[in-house]
């Protein structure tokens, strides 16, 4: 009787997908009562994938997408309780043989109108298919299909609010969160800011469209001299904010190096500018947080755009100064 408060709890708890496969399964193989019991998940492009939790026997399923699955097609579970006969699943109908008939339940999973894929089960034991295991199986679905649906959308709303919509770059709160990570995880971590240089006049001159695919096209050219472990994040208008671990502030000059030549020879599309940047760069051995780390970044590319931009500096103390 407790079994939907048991399984609302089991599925709560879990907080990534293959979580949700493994305790829906679980529970589908609870009320399904000795039935082979596998997910197949189906991708935004309406493929289906291979049968993906909860199996140990190959299943006899060969649906590959959406139209050729009349249960995803009708968005509606079906039951055959004997493969042979002529109203069971055609693939079913297909794939038999007369001598070793199958029971077989298909149940679509879908939350909110959202088709995440189906749950199918067999048996090769006949009659053992009953209306109270049909409701049970819908249930365990349409709470599997839910909780799916709640992730993505939690994990959609997460995304957005950590990317910058007109780049796709992270942006300053990613940043932030990128930083608590990576600054437990190593010793050594360089910060620097680009900042485009006479920014202001290519809107003036060219128009703010323009403008901002100058903006795309320097994100592009960030990520592409960045390798998976860095992180190039916008930070505001045409500042951006480039994270390298374990590197300190002379290897990202080297970095930066590679990104302005990588600026310089970007292929850009017809009608927008090329334009120059100014870095200003820290590492963890001037400063720790990461408001101290932006701060002296951002100290040393002021100096960058006062000794005629397109340059990069990198921060160093005032009695540094005097004595160099
Ligand atoms: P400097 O070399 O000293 O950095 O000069 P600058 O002109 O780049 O700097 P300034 O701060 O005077 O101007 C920045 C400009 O960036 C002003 C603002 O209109 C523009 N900007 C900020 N955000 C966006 C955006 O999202 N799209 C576009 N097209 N322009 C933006
Ligand atoms: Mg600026
Ligand atoms: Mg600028």
């Amino acid at each position: 009787r407790d079994f939907g408060i048991r399984l609302h709890r089991a599925l709560d708890k879990a907080l990534d997908e293959p979580t949700i496969r493994q305790v829906a399964c679980a529970a589908m193989r609870e009320v399904s009562g000795g039935d082979r019991v596998g997910i197949r998940l189906l991708d935004p492009a309406g493929q289906i994938g291979p049968t993906a939790a909860g199996v140990d026997l190959p299943m006899t399923c060969e649906a590959k997408d959406t139209r050729g699955c009349t249960v995803l097609l009708a968005s509606d579970s079906t039951f055959t309780n004997h493969s042979n006969e002529m109203d069971s699943c055609p693939l079913l109908l297909a794939h038999q043989h007369p001598d070793r008939p199958v029971e077989a339940g298909c149940v679509p999973i879908v939350g909110n109108d959202s088709r995440h894929g189906l749950f199918r089960t067999e048996t090769t034991e006949r009659n053992h298919a009953n209306a109270e295991r049909e409701t049970s199986m819908r249930l365990v679905s349409a709470m599997a299909g839910q909780r799916m649906t709640n992730l993505h959308l939690l994990t959609q709303s997460q995304r957005a609010a950590a990317t910058d919509p007109l780049t796709g770059l992270p942006n300053r709160r990613a940043l932030r969160d990128f930083h608590k990570v990576a600054h437990r995880s190593t010793n050594t971590l360089s910060l620097s800011i680009a900042d485009l240089d006479n920014f202001k006049a290519v809107n003036d001159e060219f128009g703010h469209e323009v403008g901002d695919a100058v903006l795309v096209a320097f994100a592009t050219v960030l990520n592409s001299q960045l390798t998976a472990m860095d992180l190039a994040a916008r930070i505001g208008g045409e500042e951006f904010v480039v994270l390298l671990i374990d590197r300190d502030a002379a290897s990202a000059m080297k970095v930066i190096q590679r990104i302005q030549d990588a600026q310089k020879s970007a292929e850009l599309d017809e009608g927008v500018p090329h334009v120059t940047a100014s870095f200003g760069v820290a590492d963890t051995t001037m400063a720790s947080s990461l408001d101290d780390l932006l701060r002296c970044a951002d100290k040393a590319l002021y100096r960058s755009k006062l000794a005629g931009r397109d340059r990069a500096t990198v921060f160093t103390t005032p009695s540094q100064d005097s004595a160099g």
